[in-house]
């Protein structure tokens, strides 16, 4: 096991092969869980296949699909020689982009798969769109399929023209980009360089995966914690449980709930069922603080140091991408924002600019609407009080989706905070 963690999202066109990649790097990795093997191996030779291979696992995955049961390729884990990895949310669940946003499953880096037979798709666009907009640090691209076009070198020379155009266009750094040649089925150029693309000699995707830049660990900025439930257990009392966004909590410190706009002295902090003296980010806590009650706060409140508390925004100012929305979006529109562990209706008071993706420049000012494939800088009032910090301050509290009619329509990251 490594030290060093990192949250992984798989993103990509539908079919283009994320299962089928996640399952090769927990096989090739070791991360399989040795039950599983062993039942498939089981399975295996009862059938009379011979032997354990990943073909087998993958093939029964595809069944179990079939008969409709979900294979969750969100939360899996693998070891690299630098990094544990952890898979977050991959997009086609359902929630996806609103986890992404909301913090549950912020992810440092990506791996765009990108099927040789078919380059890039509709959601291939609209992941790479998302990755840019939500501070995605860098891309791996894994040109898959490879056996189904021969392992021909145009083909993939092709795709690589193709999917560069694409991450030009959102201005997303192509110097640190690898694009790989690989086939999640066979095998090719995941843990081994493989024989049948002797053109290529860059690196194989574990290796791509351990060249990665280390994520820097968020203790540095001042303690944020969104307050998922609150608890009253018999003994301690009131106990907000959250996820430690940024920063450290340490019992005796002095902290505030906005925007509830309550605070007091943290008593005790408990992590698995047991009681610590301080917890960091990425930790799962319960905590008591002194003279809080259970109605004095609620879900959707960040909790912070009392002499650097959360900010409270009377409007905001954001850029946004609009993803999917039957029309168009003018000023007024008041659909409801997830941010961190709130959802709040908001008025989008302004659209203030509408960006050219392509050069990042403004394209318009004051356009009278935008509508899907746009991105715009916005100026949105929170209809109840909404705890958000600029992205550029604190990018894990810093960004949001917006939702309405059960889908997600847009996402975005705020520029300004204009405090009540
Ligand atoms: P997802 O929707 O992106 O998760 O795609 P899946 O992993 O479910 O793959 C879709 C289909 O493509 C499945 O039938 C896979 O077996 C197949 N597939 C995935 N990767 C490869 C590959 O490298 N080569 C071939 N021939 N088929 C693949």
């Amino acid at each position: 096991m490594s030290e060093q963690h990192q949250n992984l999202a798989i993103i990509g066109h539908v079919d283009h092969g994320k299962s089928t990649l996640v399952g090769r790097l927990l096989y090739e990795t070791g991360s399989v869980p040795e039950h599983v093997i062993e039942q498939h191996r089981e399975e295996a030779e009862e059938k009379g296949k011979g032997g354990f291979e990943f073909a087998y696992v993958m093939d029964n995955l595809a069944e179990e699909r079939e008969r409709g049961v979900t294979i969750d390729i969100a939360h899996q884990e693998f070891s690299t020689d630098e990094y544990d990895f952890t898979i977050v949310d991959c997009p086609g669940h359902r929630d996806f982009v609103k986890n992404m946003i909301t913090g549950a499953s912020q992810a440092d880096n990506a791996v765009l798969v990108v099927a040789a037979d078919d380059g890039v798709a509709p959601q291939t666009q609209e992941h790479v769109f998302l990755a840019r907009t939500l501070g995605i640090d860098e891309l791996i691209i894994g040109v898959n399929k490879m056996d189904v076009v021969d392992y021909k070198e145009s083909t993939f020379d092709e795709v690589v023209d193709e999917v560069n155009q694409l991450l030009q266009q959102v201005q997303f750094n192509t110097d640190d980009a690898s694009f790989i040649p690989i086939s999640a089925f066979e095998g090719d150029n995941i843990a081994e360089a493989s024989d049948n693309t002797d053109w290529y000699d860059g690196e194989i995707l574990l290796e791509a995966l351990n060249a990665l830049p280390e994520p820097e660990p968020p203790t540095d900025a001042s303690l944020r914690l969104p307050i998922q439930d609150v608890y009253t257990i018999s003994g301690i009392g009131t106990v907000p449980v959250g996820r430690i966004e940024t920063g450290i909590m340490n019992t005796g410190d002095d902290v505030v709930f906005q925007p509830s706009d309550v605070g007091g002295e943290v008593k005790t902090i408990e992590m698995h069922h047991e009681e610590v003296p301080k917890a960091e980010p990425g930790d799962n806590v319960g905590f008591n603080v002194r003279g809080i009650g259970k109605d004095d706060i609620r879900r959707g409140d960040v909790c912070g140091p009392a002499d650097d508390p959360p900010k409270v925004a009377e409007t905001f100012q954001a850029q946004i991408v609009v993803m999917q929305h039957p029309s168009v979006i003018t000023s007024g529109y008041t659909p409801v924002f997830h941010a961190h562990t709130a959802q709040v209706a908001c008025t989008i008071e302004s659209i203030d600019k509408k960006m050219d993706p392509s050069s990042g420049e403004v394209a318009e000012e004051n356009p009278d609407f935008i509508q899907s494939g746009d991105a715009a800088v916005v100026t949105i009032r929170p209809q109840k009080p909404l705890s958000i910090e600029p992205s550029s301050e604190i990018p894990e509290l810093g960004s949001f989706a917006i939702r309405d009619m059960g889908q997600t329509i847009a996402a975005g990251k705020v520029l300004e905070v204009n405090e009540k």
